[in-house]
């Protein structure tokens, strides 16, 4: 049953209230009219007071007081008739007056045959006072289905004689969704605007709308990100693995044609410091698309409901900006202590995440979930159960090959200006990889040999300081003697979690996670 058929179902069976969630007021109008037929529409809204319905219009006695409006509907014989409150949010929030008058409306439209209204609450924000809630069903209006939006591109190009080609057509139509007819119709002038065109370069503009939406929303975190997949060293099981899903988004209309599902994600655990979070960024940059960040503790309301309310609207505004990889962060932070009975916050996340987990399950949007997570002894065991995300990864410490190539990553990032860095290719005789700088020879082979049980983390902050110890040296370049220095700095740090590294492993190995660096995990 589409909305309209549900909606009048209600209508005919004489709810007092219905109140309408919009953000399209447009649409949300033409419902009502559509509902209407030939029945009597009243509207009063904030701005106006009472206006005609069909041109908003004030009305002579136009009333800008919601208070008197009721006032004076109390006193009209209003049978059949439609009564259209406009920004009920606004304008029932602290006005004790207005609400206990649309109860008493209400009772009387739900007593009384001369009453026998409907009222509709429009409104973008659901406000429900609990005096009202049982006069009251909230209906949310979808945003235009996707056969509406490719009529729309269509009637948009027919009537400027523009030729938008299928391909074209099914990639905006993916873009596009979750907006409203207003936003689209707005979008689809500015990229005719640009070139007199319509293609798939206009996505762009599409990304950059729903960035607006994710910033004003405030509830998800808009992460820009610059790292690629060359800045990741190593872990080539997890890149490969992400390779092939972001083949399928990169085609994702022609893919879901062919039957294919769209992506669901990946959940990452392991040692922190080793890549996870820059995962998550290279992710976002390979698939072309926004990255939004859900912390899950910062959910968590002051009031009962407050916290899955705002995990409901996380969600939603993640479908309504999908395509979109949306990185939840160190997931396992909202579960310490979970299973505690008694403490009513580990309850309440326990119900997030139970909503969390229903949504991944059934979602059908193109949100791509990478899930990361430090510590995997405290999330409860049902996150890491298969099914729930297309595959889970263990981030294990770097082995000597991902050291090496870390160690190259970061190197390369901070001295690509140097003109004399060159890589020297495995040498066939079994000899050792090296990098040049500025004629002094950096074994990189060697350190990484010698880095066992360093994070990829530690890595990058061996190449740093060596590069700063070399610049307060006076030195000219950087040489292996103050990586060599360097390196014993931070072999402290490095030691201290290889403890907690074995524990991992063999509770992972149990649970048959697959490792990142696509090898087994070492015993
Ligand atoms: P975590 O696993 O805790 O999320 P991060 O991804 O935040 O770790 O890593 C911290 C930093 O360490 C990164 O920004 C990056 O500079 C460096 N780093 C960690 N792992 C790698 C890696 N595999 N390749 C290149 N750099 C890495």
């Amino acid at each position: 049953m589409n909305l309209q058929q549900n909606m009048r179902s209600y209508v005919e069976s004489h709810y007092p209230i219905l109140y309408l969630v919009t953000f399209d007021e447009a649409s949300g109008d033409q419902l009502i009219s559509n509902l209407a037929g030939d029945r009597k529409v009243q509207e009063w809204n904030l701005a106006r007071g009472f206006v005609r319905f069909d041109n908003k219009v004030p009305m002579r006695e136009y009333y800008t007081d919601l208070v008197a409006a009721l006032d004076n509907w109390l006193d009209q014989d209003l049978a059949g008739q439609f009564l259209v409150i406009r920004d009920a949010h606004l304008a029932l929030r602290d006005n004790p007056l207005a609400i206990v008058r649309l109860k008493a409306l209400a009772q009387r439209i739900v007593k009384e045959d001369r009453f026998a209204a409907t009222v509709f609450l429009v409104s973008s924000q659901r406000y429900v006072p609990p005096e009202l809630e049982q006069f009251i069903t909230v209906f949310d209006q979808p945003p235009p289905a996707e056969d509406e939006i490719a009529t729309m591109i269509q009637e948009y190009a027919t009537n400027r004689d523009l030729h938008v080609n299928e391909e074209v057509a099914a990639h905006l139509i993916l873009a596009f969704r979750g907006l409203s007819k207003y936003q689209i119709t707005c979008l689809l002038n500015r990229a005719y605007q640009r070139d007199g065109e319509i293609h798939v370069g206009d996505i762009e503009l599409v990304i950059e709308e729903k960035k607006q939406t994710v910033k004003k929303n405030g509830i998800l975190e808009m992460v820009s990100v610059t790292e690629g997949m060359g800045d990741i060293g190593g872990l080539a099981g997890l890149k490969a693995w992400l390779e092939q899903k972001a083949k399928i988004m990169d085609d994702l209309p022609r893919a879901r044609k062919f039957g294919v599902e769209p992506p669901k994600g990946a959940m990452i655990v392991g040692m922190p410091g080793c890549g996870k979070s820059l995962t998550a960024k290279a992710t976002a940059t390979r698939l072309r698309l926004p990255l939004l960040r859900l912390d899950i503790g910062s959910l968590m309301g002051r009031y009962v409901g407050d916290s899955e309310a705002n995990m409901r609207r996380a969600l939603a505004l993640a479908e309504t900006v999908s395509p979109c990889v949306l990185w939840v962060d160190e997931v396992e932070k909202a579960f310490t202590g979970v299973g505690g009975g008694a403490n009513s916050g580990s309850e309440v996340t326990g119900r997030l995440f139970g909503h969390f987990l229903t949504w991944m399950q059934e979602k059908t949007k193109p949100v791509f979930v990478l899930t990361t997570a430090n510590d995997v002894s405290v999330l409860p065991p049902e996150l890491l159960r298969r099914g729930r995300f297309d595959e889970i990864f263990y981030v294990d410490f770097p082995n000597e090959d991902e050291r090496a190539a870390i160690l190259q990553v970061h190197l390369r990032k901070r001295r690509k200006d140097r003109g004399e860095y060159i890589l020297l290719p495995h040498n066939p005789r079994g000899g050792h990889r090296a990098m040049w700088f500025h004629g002094s020879r950096i074994d990189v082979k060697h350190l990484a040999r010698e880095t066992e049980g360093f994070s990829g983390a530690d890595l990058e902050g061996i190449v740093k300081d060596a590069i700063e110890e070399a610049f307060l040296e006076g030195e000219a370049e950087l040489n292996a003697g103050h990586l060599r220095t360097s390196m014993e700095k931070n072999r402290r740090h490095a030691l201290m979690m290889e403890g907690k590294a074995k524990e991992y492993r063999s509770r992972l190995k149990e649970m048959g996670i697959r490792d990142a660096a696509g090898g087994c995990l070492p015993p």
